[in-house]
């Protein structure tokens, strides 16, 4: 435990709920969740497996619980109307098989890796100390965290299309060209690494340098990072997709083009950077820079 911790150390119990109560005897002021939280370091008595299997158990719980209502919404025709690329629903098979390969992916190449998680946030200071951060605080630091992975995503993303690194890494990826939201993670180990680094390695940068950061906020922001991963994988585009509200938000209607023409729309989650950078896709953005073109010819004809 964190030397930070207000904690009057409880003693480890035989069983989880054990645990608990010996915590809540011990931590009055503390709430709910900081009490579970408590109790489960207490009980484990290994801060790395501690923190190794609550980030394996919830990856997995959020990937395939946010993917579960894309594949009900797949199979009931009402939904149709909303799908993107209407004609391409996948196959239960495909999506079988998709979900397969992550699994195995998820078991091969992240769980080795997730044994390493904890010794990095010692490292750079990481806090697992209760109470928890306010609530302000951790949304604060979420949407820095949302900037910056956008921003090192368009890069690494747009690099992935160069000849070479597309042909042996993100071709993979590039396998459905109509996604859906179990394809978000479909992609070569290498490129997991390297777009799972904006995702990790932001949070990490963030907390060696300002040294202000509790492992609860990073979880938070995986786990909004998985939502908006698995939706602008999705397929669907509805009237209340939040880029309705949010314009510069990315969404599955970014995305989704980005695999139909597998050119342009690099970002993950905010459309500035292909808007400012004129890599933004689809058949508006081509009339968009016809239209610039006419113009600037226009111009350059009259003078
Ligand atoms: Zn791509
Ligand atoms: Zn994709």
């Amino acid at each position: 435990m964190n030397s930070s911790s207000t904690l009057l150390s409880p003693m480890a119990q035989d069983t989880y709920w054990g645990s608990f109560e010996e915590v809540s005897k011990y931590n009055v002021s503390l709430n709910y969740a900081e009490k579970m939280w408590l109790a489960w370091y207490t009980f484990m008595q290994n801060d790395v497996l501690a923190t190794g299997i609550m980030s394996f158990v919830m990856h997995e719980t959020v990937y395939f619980g946010r993917s579960l209502p894309w594949i009900i919404i797949d199979m009931i025709p009402y939904f149709k109307k909303y799908k993107i690329q209407q004609h391409k629903i996948p196959t239960a098979w495909e999506q079988w098989q998709c979900a397969l390969l992550v699994l195995l992916s998820h078991f091969t190449v992240e769980l080795p890796q997730i044994w390493l998680f904890h010794p990095m946030c010692q490292y750079v200071g990481l806090s697992i100390s209760v109470p928890f951060p306010s609530i302000y605080k951790i949304a604060f630091q979420i949407a820095i965290f949302f900037v910056c992975e956008d921003a090192w995503h368009y890069w690494a993303h747009r690099a992935m299309h160069w000849g070479p690194l597309y042909r042996n890494i993100h071709k993979i990826h590039h396998q459905y060209s109509a996604p859906f939201g179990l394809a978000a993670e479909y992609a070569s180990p290498i490129e997991v690494l390297v777009l799972g680094l904006g995702s990790v390695g932001t949070p990490i940068l963030w907390c060696a340098i300002t040294k202000d950061l509790h492992i609860l906020t990073m979880y938070l922001w995986i786990v909004f990072r998985l939502f908006q991963a698995i939706d602008a994988h999705s397929g669907y585009e509805f009237p209340w997709s939040l880029h309705h509200v949010l314009p510069f938000w990315a969404g599955a209607e970014h995305h989704d083009i980005h695999h139909e023409r597998f050119i342009g729309n690099y970002a993950s989650s905010f459309r500035w950077w292909d808007y400012v950078l004129d890599t933004e896709a689809g058949p508006e953005a081509a009339k968009k820079r016809r239209e610039k073109k006419m113009a600037a010819y226009k111009k350059a004809k009259a003078s």
